[in-house]
């Protein structure tokens, strides 16, 4: 070419990066063994599987595949490993990360090519992106691992964790997987995806030179159906956490259930790229390069959909195909590719099938006139406009260089438009208009929210989804405790069981202690006659007021629709009143109520502080009733019935405290920026209340849900439903608005069910049975929705520690990031 030509057509020549030190690497090893206990050992199978390049098809070197008895023996390595790292000094822990990040950044560049020679894409990437945010989140979480004894003096490591993360960013998930989990005193058996296992091989090799215990990080390759589901239902795992696609997620939820492991999942997404007409369009072109051509597409927060007020919307999509039609689609090793390979040919099969429907169903296509390269995996970026909101390429996850384009007119309609799918994962925004950009960012369900810039990612700013993104974050304080358990929690069941038994003996000698009526009994029984009071203890035999508590539906006292009532008695058998049977129908009802309740997050902290408050105020002048109420039902001492009204006023009082303090922080990642990083409410919210302490215990979960923004349906304990429907009167009089709290009486696992199912409860937390906190899980893949279950196990609710504080609130919200750079 002479220079003249180059002149002419400014054409870019080509900038290979030498694949040979990665290569000579692959054929040191002829085939990869597994990496448990920190040594290859080969797989129990004698099975191998090809890892090959995408951008050319070829092979590229041997795995091996393992199978369950590798599992097992992984595990059982992590196991012996936990005993050892968990009791490992922070101190220590801190600096065997900080060791792994300083050897990730000496091995920087083998890194960089050989994981864009495993999964297709641009070393440019790979260089400036993955490889560098890997070695950040390893420094940054060795700075946890630090702090962990005096940031996070109550929780403790959960045990063995399995992890499992998909191909499109292969080294930057493990790092975020493997991270937080060691610094928090885990061990961990990771599985890499199918088609690109080979930078987590390289990092089994940084682990032995690094000289990590033995059994801490352990890495089997292999197949899904094999390694992916052992670990999903080995017993000896604690917590699994997975990134893939959403339908794989939901199979885990469904497989874990009831098993009382912890869960995180990242899954898909679809989200917004909304442009304002007062946007920066030279900007947001550059933007959506980024956000949609970034790694092929394959990104789970792609700005998939293309929003832009209807006005500029000609000119921008004009500005858009030219620049497409100057994107270099090649060989991921060229330095000078915008967009490297898609990762595998069924990948590039699926895109194929989807951009096909999207044509069949009238949408527009658009992609650039020159032709990708023809041997290996590619496809070009691709713009459809002329989309319907309802249509599948509007709706579902390509997870390809697709961009769908649709227009909007206000900025309600874009809020619309944006939260019109069932995803929540990320979103963008492009405004000159900070105010609006502001303004719209709280209202948009997304767990991470870009102003005027996209796909930026650091370990001190969370990263997960809303909805049927899934649930957990990585990266930021909130992401630590995906891998914690509050210190209780940690402690050997069989004390517990112990003290309980105790607890147990002690009540029934006392019931049976003088073999007539007993004390609290006669406190009970005095309680039951409604209105009179025991004068001179003379208990005047009229018969009582009847009182039948109905049902408490968007702030009224309601029938239930069944028109059934159920009977409650107190522990010696009496009946002491009856409360309705409460059905679908009703949870329905209240659910919609919930909904429409809406405004109750939009409100300030202060208003909700203050309606606490005032709760608290109108609990406190029915004292003596409430604790008789209590005694009555549960047959404890007229004394200990008090203390649980007074520790019950006392929690009102937190969460008030709590509900204009619990703010959330400003991150300052590497960037002229900030990133906000606020607790939002998870929305509607189900409440099944334990047996335990029947005010207390209703009280715990329903004050720290509507501290922070959340309407609920409560189903109160069962056993002793009658603290809850005496409850009603206070909602009544504290200015607490309709619909914000709604209770629904009957049989806990059968209305539980009904919510866990229900599309538009956001979030269940659930207190009874392990069978009960098992179907809670189960019903929750509906839509994805978050769930907080005791699988049994019974809380001291009167010991703070255990009843009350942040770990609520943090199961009460979940947290968005909000993206602000500045700057000229
Ligand atoms: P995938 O869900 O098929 O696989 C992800 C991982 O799970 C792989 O390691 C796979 O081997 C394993 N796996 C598959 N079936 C399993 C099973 N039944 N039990 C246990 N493990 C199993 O997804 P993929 O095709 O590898 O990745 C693409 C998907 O991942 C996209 O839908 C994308 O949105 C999603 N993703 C999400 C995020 C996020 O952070 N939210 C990040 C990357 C990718
Ligand atoms: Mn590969």
């Amino acid at each position: 070419m002479k220079v003249m030509d180059i002149f002419e057509t400014m054409d870019y020549g080509p900038a290979p990066e030498a694949p040979t030190p990665a290569l000579e690497w692959l054929q040191k090893q002829q085939a990869f063994g597994l990496f448990i206990n920190n040594r290859w050992v080969k797989p129990n199978s004698g099975q191998y599987l090809e890892s090959t390049n995408p951008a050319t098809g070829k092979s590229l070197v041997q795995v091996a595949s393992a199978n369950q008895a590798d599992v097992d023996a992984a595990v059982e390595a992590a196991q012996a490993a936990f005993e050892i790292w968990s009791k490992t000094p922070g101190h220590i822990r801190a600096r065997y990360l900080y060791a792994l990040a300083r050897h990730i950044q000496k091995h920087s560049r083998l890194l960089a090519v050989l994981e864009a020679l495993d999964n297709g894409k641009s070393i440019r990437e790979t260089r400036d992106i993955d490889i560098p945010l890997v070695a950040r989140h390893f420094y940054y979480h060795a700075g946890w691992a630090q702090l962990m004894t005096s940031e996070l003096p109550d929780y403790r490591p959960l045990g063995v964790v399995g992890q499992i993360i998909p191909w499109n960013f292969p080294l930057l998930m493990l790092a975020w997987k493997i991270a937080p989990a060691i610094a928090m005193g885990n061990t961990v058996v990771l599985k890499p995806a199918r088609y690109t296992p080979l930078t987590a091989l390289k990092f089994a090799e940084i682990v032995q030179e690094v000289g990590l215990p033995a059994g801490v990080i352990n890495i089997l390759t292999g197949e899904a159906s094999q390694v992916g589901e052992a670990l999903v239902r080995h017993p000896g795992i604690k917590k699994i956490a997975f990134t893939g696609s959403t339908e794989v997620g939901r199979n885990i939820r469904r497989t874990t259930a009831g098993s009382g492991k912890k869960l995180s999942l990242e899954l898909g997404g679809k989200s917004p790229f909304i442009v304002f007409d007062d946007a920066d369009l030279d900007s947001v072109v550059e933007g959506v390069v980024d956000a949609i051509w970034f790694n092929q597409g394959q990104v789970c927060c792609a700005g998939s959909r293309l929003l832009v007020q209807e006005d500029i919307a000609e000119c921008l999509l004009a500005k858009l195909r030219v620049r497409m039609e100057r994107l270099r689609v090649g060989d991921s090793l060229d330095k000078a590719v915008d967009m490297g390979a898609i990762v595998s040919p069924a990948q590039l099969k699926e895109i194929q099938r989807l951009v096909q429907q999207g044509l069949e169903e009238g949408a527009q296509m658009w992609q650039p006139s020159w032709a990708c390269p023809t041997e290996g995996y590619f496809f070009p970026p691709t713009l459809f406009t002329n989309v319907t909101p309802a249509s599948t390429i509007a709706q579902v996850e390509i997870f390809g260089p697709v961009l769908v384009a649709m227009t909007f007119r206000t900025p309600a309609e874009a809020v619309a438009l944006a939260n019109n799918t069932r995803y929540g994962l990320a979103a963008s925004i492009w405004s000159e208009n900070i105010n609006l950009a502001l303004d719209v960012a709280p209202k948009l369900k997304a767990g991470s929210v870009w102003i005027n810039c996209t796909n930026l990612f650091d370990a001190s700013s969370g990263f997960g989804g809303y909805r049927e993104s899934g649930y957990g974050r990585e990266g930021g304080k909130e992401g630590l405790y995906e891998y914690v358990q509050p210190a209780w929690k940690a402690e050997p069941q069989a004390t517990k069981a112990k003290r309980a038994a105790q607890a147990q003996a002690g009540k029934s000698a006392k019931q049976n202690g003088d073999g007539g009526v007993t004390e609290l009994e006669a406190d009970a029984q005095e309680g039951a006659v409604e209105g009179q009071a025991a004068v001179n203890g003379y208990v005047p035999h009229l018969p009582a007021i009847d009182r039948t508590p109905k049902l408490f539906i968007k702030g009224k006292q309601t029938r239930p629709d069944s028109g059934y009532s159920r009977p409650i008695y107190e522990p010696a058998g009496r009946l002491i009143g009856e409360v309705g049977e409460g059905n679908r129908k009703d949870i329905r009802n209240a659910v919609e109520a919930a909904h429409a309740a809406s405004s109750w997050a939009a409100g300030t902290a202060h208003n909700r502080a203050q309606i606490l408050y005032y709760i608290a105020e109108n609990l406190a002048v029915r004292e003596d009733e409430f604790a008789r109420r209590i005694a009555q039902q549960v047959g404890c001492s007229y004394a200990d019935a008090l203390s649980e009204v007074q520790v019950s006023l006392s929690r009102l009082f937190s969460y008030a405290a709590w509900t204009d303090k619990y703010e959330g922080s400003v991150h300052r990642p590497p960037l002229r920026g900030v990133v906000l990083a606020l607790p939002e409410p998870r929305g509607v919210m189900g409440l099944a209340c334990p047996d335990e302490n029947p005010l207390l215990g209703f009280v715990s979960l329903v004050a720290p849900a509507i501290a922070m923004g959340n309407t609920v349906i409560v189903i109160p304990s069962p056993k002793a439903p009658l603290s809850a429907t005496d409850f009603y009167q206070v909602l009544e009089t504290s200015d607490v608005p309709a619909g914000v709290v709604n209770i629904v009486t009957g049989d806990r696992e059968a209305l539980s069910k009904v919510l866990a199912e229900h599309d538009d409860v956001d979030a269940m937390w659930y207190f009874g049975s392990p069978e009960g906190s098992r179907q809670v899980e189960l019903a929750s893949t509906g839509n994805m929705k978050y769930t907080w279950v005791n699988h049994g196990r019974a809380r001291d609710w009167l010991d703070v520690k255990q009843g009350e504080g942040e770990e609520f609130l943090r199961e009460a919200t979940q947290v968005k990031n909000i993206w602000v750079p500045y700057g000229e």
